[in-house]
């Protein structure tokens, strides 16, 4: 239950040091208001129900310069993801220090850093997902970037990430629910739209991808006016903005453009049973617009 699970009071409460160790302020007098170091940049991606981390491992590399965090409300499986983003760093970092160390028989051939980075490939370095703790390869950001942390997002939210905060959010997979008393509890709904887009920056993006097609149809109504809110407002003398308006549906060009997309459909441990099972796959990614005039 939400009773032992622990989340700060405010964002600005929130101790992010120890996920990302890379990433502290080196000043030690840079505090937040609970006391924590800070970091040198804020978070700024989150995937809600992350599971067991595909997305974000494969989006590690692809982002190397910005934060990442999964949000997850099973203990063993942000257990489970912890460990193996913890184990890819120790790899990283092993490798690193391998590349570093020239051999007795052989001198390194430049002062450079001979570090093997996977840049060749005009692919982008993703790690195959149930393989990659065996990887030899050095990727870009060496997955200090990505964390975890246990948290029911239908909750909590704005306690972690304040008003703008976010570039890109992700919803892979949740598990819906069909039964009209369940309503409350989907991931997707007027609350916690609303929630999203105060998190979100303008221009930042939201992610959606389900293999169910009503629940696709479910979102795409929660985003996007439809012909029966024009008919509610109708005779009205102003057009009254709602939450709908914030957000646009990105084409089909552009999220053929975006590499995150990809690895939203091929490299979550759900779109990986969706692949194999040959079900369908429905991707809507809304982009959140500047705020209106009343905001
Ligand atoms: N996104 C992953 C993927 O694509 O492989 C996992 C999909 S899995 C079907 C849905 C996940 O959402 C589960 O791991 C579940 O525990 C998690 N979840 C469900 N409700 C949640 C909530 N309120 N807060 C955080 N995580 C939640």
């Amino acid at each position: 239950s939400d009773h032992n699970l622990n989340y700060p009071i405010s964002p600005a409460h929130m101790d992010w040091s120890s996920h990302y160790p890379a990433y502290v302020d080196p000043d030690t007098l840079k505090t937040n208001l609970a006391g924590a170091r800070q970091l040198t940049k804020n978070v700024e991606v989150v995937d809600i129900g992350c599971g067991f981390g595909g997305l974000l491992v494969g989006l590690a590399p692809l982002l190397p310069d910005t934060l990442m965090v999964g949000m997850e409300i099973r203990t063993q499986v942000l257990e489970y993801l912890t460990s193996r983003i913890h184990a890819l760093r120790t790899q990283q970092q092993n490798l690193k220090n391998k590349a570093a160390k020239p051999t007795s028989t052989e001198a390194p051939e430049s002062t450079e850093q001979p570090t093997e980075m996977d840049t060749s490939d005009d692919k982008a370095p993703v790690p195959a997902t149930d393989d990659d703790i065996g990887t030899t390869k050095i990727f870009p950001g060496n997955f200090e970037n990505i964390t975890a942390i246990r948290a029911n997002t239908m909750k909590f939210l704005p306690n972690f990430f304040g008003r703008h905060q976010l570039s890109k959010i992700f919803v892979c997979f949740p598990d819906p629910h069909f039964k009209a008393r369940k309503h409350k509890a989907r991931i997707i709904s007027e609350s916690l739209n609303a929630e999203y887009a105060y998190a979100l920056r303008p221009g930042g993006l939201l992610y959606t991808i389900t293999d169910v097609e009503e629940y696709h149809h479910w979102v795409l109504r929660h985003f996007q006016r439809q012909p029966e809110d024009a008919e509610k407002t109708e005779g009205e003398a102003v057009h009254a903005p709602g939450i709908k308006d914030i957000w646009e549906r990105v084409s089909d060009e552009d999220l053929a453009a975006d590499p995150c997309v990809r690895v939203m459909q091929f490299e979550t441990e759900e779109s990986k049973k969706v692949t194999r099972n040959n079900g369908k796959k429905f991707v809507a990614v809304f982009r959140r617009l500047a705020d209106p005039e009343w905001s």
